[in-house]
């Protein structure tokens, strides 16, 4: 029986059926399923990542025991790790600077430090195209891979729905690339320009490792922290690790539980698309929200859903009244917050923040962003001067 390898059986899930569908831009944003790539922000800690991941704190603690200096990451540098099934942490990754990389892995209960200096050579490239078919068929007819398609979905997809360019429609991409000889592995997006129509959208790179428009200002959305008008008492909190007390196999809660009465009206925590809205299995009267490309919500056991699917919704919209319907025990809300299509805990996750540069930083930024700008200018944009 399939049952019986099946170590994860989460409480609360909609049937397979009604989970949002994915499509070609998610596939490329979702790639690996065991290794999550995050960028650090401000106020950051290691142990505060992890945990908003899941990730079994006795390995995170053991980690940052041996090595000290994982105390220090800087904002904007990238790090990444893999886990097993059960959450437990099999290497983790820390790229200090483009050719100093330390790698961790664990090898009987402990860590291995190794050190990659890598001797590539980092070289600006420009990719520019049209769209004919999808924007993720034509990226790719350009030479740019999953990740870099992935990487500009990213950054511009709280400006535009690349599901929604038309045929004609432009991009011109700047990265910078580590060559090995003619190949290469790593890149980073550094700027890219979308011509939608009369439209131009940019996102260019900054300093702290976020993207902004040409102006500098935020091109991301705020998000509320709980999809409640107040803070409840949290009657089960994120635990990707939770046992079954019964089988006593991994049944993930993959979200946060409020002690809510039946009819506390339920809040959309951003702007987003209603993907799914109905009654569903154990998750009752359910509703998915996506937000941007990387984001989604889920809401679960609803008395009532006051959304269809389709319909976009605004940051606070109600969406909903909290209730006990599907496999619950008792009145609650049970909310998820999924990124890049991983569960993560809702109440200490990394939300997106509209705070657009200022400053020093914004100034710097500016200076840089006047020369990219010519890189990123069409071809017949060149003829024309
Ligand atoms: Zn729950």
């Amino acid at each position: 029986m399939n049952n019986e390898q099946n170590t994860e059986e989460s409480l609360d899930q909609p049937k397979p059926e009604d989970e949002v569908i994915k499509d070609e831009i998610d596939e490329v944003i979702e790639q690996d399923d065991s290794n999550v790539q995050y960028t650090v922000s401000r106020g950051d800690t290691l142990s505060g990542i992890m945990a908003q991941y899941g990730v079994n704190r006795n390995d995170v603690y053991i980690l940052t025991k041996q090595f000290k200096q994982l105390t220090n990451l800087r904002i904007g540098q990238q790090i990444s790790w893999t886990v097993d099934n059960e959450h437990n942490l099999k290497s983790f990754s820390w790229i200090i600077s483009n050719n100093n990389m330390r790698i961790y892995e664990k090898v009987n209960n402990k860590f291995v430090e190794r050190l990659e200096t890598r001797e590539g050579i980092w070289k600006p490239y420009n990719a520019q195209g049209q769209i004919e078919t999808s924007f993720v068929a034509d990226a790719r007819k350009q030479g740019l891979t999953s990740n870099e398609i992935a990487n500009i979905t990213k950054a511009l997809q709280w400006q535009l729905d690349f599901r929604r360019l038309k045929k004609g429609d432009k991009f011109s991409v700047l990265l910078s690339r580590e060559m090995f000889g003619d190949k290469h592995e790593k890149s980073q997006l550094l700027a890219v320009r979308i011509q939608n129509g009369s439209k131009n959208y940019y996102a260019v790179l900054a300093e702290d490792g976020h993207y902004y428009d040409m102006h500098g200002a935020s091109l991301s959305q705020n998000f509320l922290r709980y999809p409640l008008v107040k803070q409840a008492r949290i009657s089960s909190g994120f635990n990707p690790r939770r046992l079954h007390p019964v089988t006593k196999k991994i049944a993930p809660h993959n979200g946060v539980d409020f002690a809510v009465s039946r009819g506390t009206p339920v809040l959309a925590v951003g702007e987003g698309e209603v993907m799914i809205a109905k009654y569903s299995g154990s998750a009752g009267n359910y509703i998915a929200i996506r937000h941007g490309r990387q984001y989604t919500t889920k809401y679960m056991h609803l008395d009532k859903i006051l959304v269809k699917a389709g319909q976009i919704v605004k940051k606070g919209d109600k969406i909903g009244l909290s209730g006990n319907t599907g496999r619950s025990t008792g009145p609650h809300l049970h909310f998820e917050l999924h990124i890049d299509g991983k569960p993560v805990n809702p109440l200490t996750a990394n939300l997106p923040i509209s705070d657009g540069l200022t400053g020093k930083s914004k100034k710097t930024f500016l200076e840089q962003f006047k020369k990219i700008k010519p890189k990123l200018a069409f071809e017949s944009e060149h003829n024309s001067n």
